[in-house]
């Protein structure tokens, strides 16, 4: 059970949390300093059970929404809207802020798959759910959403551009979506689960491939693009790159698929001085970029963990008008006490799993 700690502290009773596609790096074995002992989660909602003393704009029993990074909202980073990079929320680090439930590289905070949970500047990011903003849609706007938003935001898209997606999980399957609202003219998703890419075709909507399919996926989306995307987004992250690091750290990753990076195809297959938008999470172990494609063909490379607090406001209003319905992709319910059936599920993929959703007990 834990307690309040410091004044800006709130306790929240965890009435739903995901399990993401980020919690699979720390399941595999990704992510470093993944203490024995740390409860995962980082997509939450939940009911306020106790405030600390300079909280005034939550009290107990407020439903609230929580976003996956923790900010101060008083640092340089955050008074630059920069909510994913906090200073204070993962202190003596240089780069990510804190996040729950995600190692000790993040902050060492204890995440939300659990029955409560402590909140630490808890009068900046949890949101009070507006009465009018479905339980499910709630917990998606705490990462998939705004991480997907923010990957199509990221990538200036102008009008008409074709935009590719690599990764057919709930984050592509958002950018693909959010992708339109910034004018995109043809939007590709590309994956090698089948069920995931009609999901995509379906919901985004777009055009989709099995990378299986293709005999190589950069001449590929070159043929079908003539110069090259672009636009090209990274959804994947570590999965992908972790098989090509499996032969450099000498062990079996549980990782399953091709041998390349969805973020080489992307560097590869945009267009000279196209974008390539990187929201796939990667640990901090090398990663093979091609480095020499992007200075010559003039790319635009960028990244970061999504601001979900400086988003909040206008994705409440996309899924208030239902332009985007988050709620779609949860397929997987699962009892707190269901969790480790859940996460074999969710990492292998099995039983057309998308979203996979915990209640705990009440
Ligand atoms: P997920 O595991 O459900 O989906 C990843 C998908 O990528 C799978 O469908 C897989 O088949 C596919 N894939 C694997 N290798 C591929 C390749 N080479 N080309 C194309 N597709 C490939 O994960 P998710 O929940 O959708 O998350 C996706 C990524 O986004 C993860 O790296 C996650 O850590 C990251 N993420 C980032 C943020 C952020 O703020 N930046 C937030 C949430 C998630
Ligand atoms: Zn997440």
């Amino acid at each position: 059970m834990p307690e309040i700690q410091h004044p800006r502290d709130v306790i929240v009773r965890v009435t739903r949390s995901c399990i993401c596609g980020s919690d699979l790096h720390l399941y595999n074995g990704a992510v470093p300093d993944t203490r024995v002992g740390t409860t995962f989660g980082h997509e939450f909602t939940g009911i306020v059970e106790d405030t600390g003393g300079a909280i005034t704009s939550l009290k107990r029993g407020d439903h609230v929404l929580v976003p996956f990074n923790i900010a101060c909202g008083q640092c340089a980073f955050c008074l630059e809207g920069l909510f994913g990079n906090c200073h204070e929320s993962n202190p003596g680090a240089t780069a990510v802020g804190g996040i729950f439930g995600y190692s000790h590289t993040t902050g060492g905070h204890q995440g939300g798959q659990a029955e409560y949970v402590r909140v630490p500047f808890a009068d900046v990011g949890p949101m009070i759910i507006p009465p009018d903003i479905e339980p499910d849609n709630a917990v998606m706007l705490t990462d998939v959403v705004p991480t997907g938003y923010q990957a199509a935001e990221m990538a200036g898209i102008q009008p008409g551009d074709t935009v590719v997606v690599f990764g057919a999980g709930p984050i592509g399957i958002m950018a693909a979506r959010c992708a339109w609202l910034f004018g995109a003219g043809r939007v590709i998703v590309v994956d090698e689960l089948d069920y995931r890419l009609d999901f995509a075709r379906q919901y985004a909507p777009c055009e989709v491939h099995n990378f299986h399919t293709m005999k190589d996926p950069v001449l590929f989306i070159k043929k079908a693009t003539g110069l090259g995307a672009d636009v090209c987004i990274d959804a994947v992250g570590a999965e992908a790159a972790g098989r090509a690091m499996q032969s450099v750290l000498g062990r079996k990753l549980k990782l399953q698929g091709g041998s390349s990076t969805a973020l080489h195809w992307a560097i590869n297959s945009v267009r000279k001085g196209g974008v390539v938008s990187v929201v796939g999470v990667y640990g901090p172990t090398a990663t093979m970029v091609p480095f020499g494609n992007v200075v010559n063909k003039g790319i635009t490379i960028r990244a970061n963990q999504a601001s979900v607090k400086r988003l909040l406001p206008r994705l409440v209003e996309h899924v208030r008008s239902g332009i985007i319905d988050p709620k779609a992709l949860i397929t997987h319910r699962f009892s707190l006490e269901d969790v480790s059936n859940a996460y074999r599920i969710f990492s292998s993929k099995l039983d057309g799993c998308i979203k996979p959703l915990l209640i705990p007990p009440t």
